[in-house]
């Protein structure tokens, strides 16, 4: 049986609503990007080069020559995260690394994270997180969210650190912005551990009850609840649900039937949490 892999993304669709996961991951239906949208997600990629390439020990300068925005954003985020980028010592550190990438076996899935930087040191571990807009105005929801609580369930399962050694900050970075970026930290704990473990659980098992039952009988995945979610889905129509609100379907349709989420899942923009 096929292996599906799992990011934070599918993981926060899925707990939305699993009917929009159906969409664009089993029946490939693409919702295209507004050219404003499209900007920001090539500033946010050019934003995490430049992060990657300065960990590498490669020139940064290159990419900020004719960017003056770009170098505008950096050097306010050296500013204020100048313990992270010149920390005064690196004597501790075991591992620090642009871009890391983890995965864990959990039932039939296998979950994925990859991280913008990670900091691990003898007795603590940190994983940073760039966003490149303003901050969220709820830091619950954003606690909640499953980038968060995968990020750290992810990194306790995969190492020997325990779940109080260990934290998650994200920083907002955010173009045309005069005030410096901003951060909100998550700290964890074992028993926010075994919920995230039962919840994960409770998720994967649903998920494998809709995915047998769309392959063998072709049943849809149950849609959201809250009906005031669908007011903004490109999906609506389709969904039978505010059909006033689009005259033609918002989406694409492709043929090709996906059977596996890994060729779906570098195509999933950074989306605002
Ligand atoms: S329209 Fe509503 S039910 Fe349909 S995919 Fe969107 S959020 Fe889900």
């Amino acid at each position: 049986m096929t292996k599906y892999r799992l990011s934070q993304q599918h993981l926060n669709l899925l707990t939305t609503c699993p009917r929009k996961f159906q969409h664009l991951y089993l029946d490939n239906l693409s919702i295209p990007t507004t050219s404003a949208e499209q900007e920001r997600l090539n500033w946010g990629s050019q934003f995490h080069l430049l992060m990657q390439q300065r960990e590498l020990g490669l020139p940064i300068e290159p990419l900020m020559l004719e960017n003056q925005e770009m170098q505008h954003c950096f050097n306010n985020f050296s500013q204020a995260a100048s313990e992270i980028l010149e920390p005064e010592t690196q004597n501790n550190i075991i591992l620090r690394q642009a871009e890391h990438n983890r995965s864990l076996n959990f039932n039939l899935y296998i979950l994925t994270v990859i991280y913008d930087l990670l900091i691990a040191e003898n007795q603590q571990a940190q994983i940073f997180d760039w966003k490149t807009y303003s901050h969220p105005q709820n830091k619950k929801k954003l606690a909640q969210n499953w980038q968060t609580r995968l990020y750290l369930y992810t990194l306790v399962e995969t190492s020997k650190y325990l779940p109080e050694t260990i934290s998650m900050t994200y920083w907002f970075i955010q173009p045309k912005s005069q005030s410096l970026p901003y951060k909100l930290k998550f700290y964890y704990n074992q028993q926010a551990h075994i919920k995230t473990e039962q919840d994960l659980q409770q998720i994967l098992d649903n998920l494998t009850y809709w995915l047998k039952h769309y392959q063998e009988e072709g049943e849809e995945f149950p849609q959201v609840q809250v009906l005031d979610s669908c007011n903004t889905c490109q999906f609506a129509t389709r969904c039978k649900r505010f059909s006033e609100v689009y005259d033609k379907p918002p989406y694409i349709e492709s043929t090709n039937i996906s059977d596996d989420l890994i060729s779906s899942l570098d195509s999933i923009p950074e989306i605002s949490i």
